[in-house]
């Protein structure tokens, strides 16, 4: 690089500091989201080439799914619980397309998550995402989809009414508070395609069963399933 080239980038970096969100440390490269320690202290789960793996087992005999797959464990206090907080409370929204890529590139590499028609965000309520501007699983799934060429639909489902919070309820009252409350915008479009349900964290999978039963109302439709990560609850 030219001398005063970088003389500039290192005083931009002095008034604009470009810092991993995952551990602040500042040795970034310019369009570097978190840094290569964090990079690699990244609990992965490789459960995307494994059939019969946890994530499936949690949907047996509760909603009929072709494949899934969670690309990260999610602990408390850990890395991926601090990024999820940035991507959700901070929109770093940038971080959650770049770990959707990293995701993609584990569907795109497994031969259990190919022919998917249409990516689809669990929706949030409209009130909720207008507050907050954006739906973090939608962020995520732009992230998938640029891995995977295939298009997001964020329509397809609409989330129709307003749940307590989900916080502190156990599995069956979760249920019940999810029950009913996803409706399909259109069918006609969908009928015989492949959809792969997005979220960001999985944790009962209740909100992802409701959603998905609502999905099943389309004729030979096929669900897989995809969160960034898993609660070990
Ligand atoms: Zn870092």
């Amino acid at each position: 690089m030219h001398a005063i080239a970088r003389l500039t980038e290192d005083v931009l970096h002095l008034f604009y500091p470009h810092l991993c969100v995952g551990c602040g440390n500042d040795v970034l490269a310019k369009n570097q989201v978190i840094c290569s320690f964090c990079y690699h202290d990244l609990p992965r789960t490789n459960y995307a080439n494994i059939k019969n793996n946890p994530i499936e087992k949690l949907f047996v005999g509760r909603l009929p799914i072709h494949a899934a797959h969670s690309e990260f464990y999610f602990s408390k206090g850990k890395l991926v619980q601090q990024l999820i907080h940035q991507i959700k409370y901070h929109a770093h929204l940038d971080l959650g397309t770049y770990l959707g890529k990293l995701m993609g590139s584990s569907l795109f590499q497994s031969n259990r998550f190919q022919n998917i028609d249409a990516i689809v965000p669990l929706p949030m309520f409209a009130d909720k995402e207008k507050k907050r501007g954006y739906n973090q699983a939608a962020v995520i799934a732009n992230g998938i989809a640029e891995t995977l060429g295939v298009p997001v639909v964020e329509k397809l489902v609409i989330r129709s009414r307003a749940t307590s919070s989900q916080t502190n309820k156990h599995r069956i009252e979760r249920w019940q508070n999810v029950e009913d409350s996803f409706q399909i915008a259109s069918s006609n479009f969908f009928e015989n395609k492949h959809i792969l349900l997005v979220d960001d964290v999985l944790t009962t999978g209740a909100t992802l069963e409701a959603c998905g039963m609502a999905i099943l109302q389309i004729p030979q439709v096929t669900i897989s399933i995809a969160t960034l990560a898993m609660a070990n609850s």
